[in-house]
């Protein structure tokens, strides 16, 4: 089939790119032309595991193709993905829906041809109803839903072995054609799933806030197990092993990041004002998130004896989680900003490179290696659990030998780092001193 994806982003550009490598011809438009360019040249602008290879393999087959000619991949297109962003609004929770209806809008202005026009980005409860609205003149194009589960990281594999393909509709005759083009998926196992157009936008929230209540769960019992000398990562294991429960984002850690959770929590709570429905636990989830951060950034404070001033500090990795470049909600971005004004100084090393966010913080270095990073510090913060952050020999690496350790992801084993006299600090369990 011949697809357009409006917005080579994180979702736009792999599904794009894994789309072309099950054989579609796929238009990935976007109107950054600095991000077209590079792609032209067979750069990624984002990281992601296994995509560059992707990107160039179906590059030059001429099955994927990059432009910013948005008239031109719309004409040449059966099925119409839009994948821009929806960010939650700046002054408030709701969702930011510009990017969504100037995309619609450039649709209907370039062709008047049957299409189908398939909602990839996540958008609250009647989008579509809205978006149908606005194109009533033209009685060709089918709005559909099609929520993206993928998970940064892990988007390829995602992709290609989704748990379910939900697409929403309320004309029954697309989902023959979408279930075409997903048939390749769908016989490697993955679940077709049909339902109303609006059911399948409230799938996309109400999982995400399901999966991240799970982690503010878990984080808030690691918070007892601090009190009660109990390990978290026996009740993760305990917990975890029942089925009815199961063992996935039961792991503690800090405060849920990157650029869905946080967003769609707070759209999907957007969407229960607009109805008068009272989501409390939603609602709980979003503060004790948030609380988190705080919460966190006083251990800190604590494990440096309530002394900042000068303390060095240092960041093995900044982003929401491994195997990404992504930044979006990321804990650093509230720690770093907050020990730095308080006079610390912050060296950080993550493996996607120096982070422009930390630009005009004072006090505040990349360093391109974990020693360089680590040589000088009071105090580690393991903050991403990237593989190459688990096995460190850190009295190796580190000059200070009163250096202290606070594991924001239990990557180390308690015993041995007492064994090693190491002032270690962790989520959910003992210390070390
Ligand atoms: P992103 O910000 O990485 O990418 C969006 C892209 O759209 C940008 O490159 C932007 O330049 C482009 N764009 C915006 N308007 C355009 C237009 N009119 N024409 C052409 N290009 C345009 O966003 P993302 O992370 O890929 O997320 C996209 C959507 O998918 C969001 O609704 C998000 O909630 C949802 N989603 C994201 C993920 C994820 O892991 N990132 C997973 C599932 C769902």
């Amino acid at each position: 089939m011949k697809l357009c994806m409006i917005g080579t982003g994180y979702v736009g550009l792999v599904s794009g790119t894994c789309f072309a490598d099950i054989g579609n011809t796929v238009y990935c438009v976007d109107k950054d032309k600095i991000k077209i360019e590079k792609l032209n040249l067979g750069i990624s602008p984002i990281y992601e595991p296994g995509l560059d290879e992707l990107i160039k393999k179906n590059h030059s087959s001429g099955r994927l193709i990059f432009t910013t000619d948005l008239a031109k991949a719309v004409k040449n297109s059966d099925i119409i993905f839009i994948c821009v962003g929806t960010p939650t609004k700046k002054k408030s929770r709701s969702v930011d829906l510009n990017f969504f209806f100037k995309a619609i809008n450039q649709i209907s202005k370039i062709t008047n041809d049957k299409k189908i026009i398939v909602t990839k980005s996540t958008v609250p409860v009647g989008t579509g109803d809205l978006a149908e609205k606005k194109l009533k003149r033209k009685k060709n194009f089918d709005i559909i839903s099609n929520p993206e589960f993928l998970r940064e990281g892990e988007a390829i594999r995602d992709f290609r072995y989704p748990d379910r393909i939900v697409v929403g509709s309320n004309n029954k005759k697309v989902f023959k054609i979408m279930k075409s083009l997903y048939q390749p998926l769908i016989n490697k196992g993955a679940k077709f799933f049909t339902t109303k157009r609006r059911g399948a936008e409230l799938i996309k929230y109400a999982s995400n806030a399901f999966l991240a209540t799970k982690i503010t769960f878990i984080n808030e019992i690691a918070n007892l197990c601090e009190k009660t000398n109990i390990d978290i990562e026996d009740i993760s294991l305990g917990m975890g092993s029942d089925v009815r429960i199961g063992s996935r984002f039961l792991r503690a850690g800090p405060a849920y990041g990157g650029s869905c959770f946080p967003k769609d929590t707070k759209g999907l709570l957007s969407i229960a004002d607009k109805y008068k429905i009272n989501l409390s636990i939603v609602k709980a989830v979003v503060k004790s998130n948030q609380d988190r951060k705080l919460l966190l950034t006083k251990r800190i404070i604590n494990i440096l004896g309530n002394k900042l001033k000068n303390k060095k500090i240092t960041f093995l990795g900044v982003t929401f989680k491994p195997n990404t470049d992504d930044m979006r909600d990321s804990n650093s971005l509230v720690m770093i900003p907050y020990l730095s004004k308080k006079g610390s100084k912050i060296s950080y090393y993550d493996p996607t490179g120096k982070k422009k966010e930390f630009n005009k913080i004072k006090n505040c270095y990349f360093y391109d290696n974990i020693k360089k990073s680590c040589e000088n510090a009071d105090l580690i913060i393991l903050n991403t659990e990237w593989d190459e952050f688990k096995s460190i020999d850190f009295k190796k690496l580190i000059k200070n030998k009163k250096f202290k350790i606070y594991d924001l992801r239990n990557l180390y084993n308690i015993e041995e780092m007492r064994r090693k006299k190491i002032n270690y600090h962790s989520i959910g369990r003992s210390s070390t001193n």
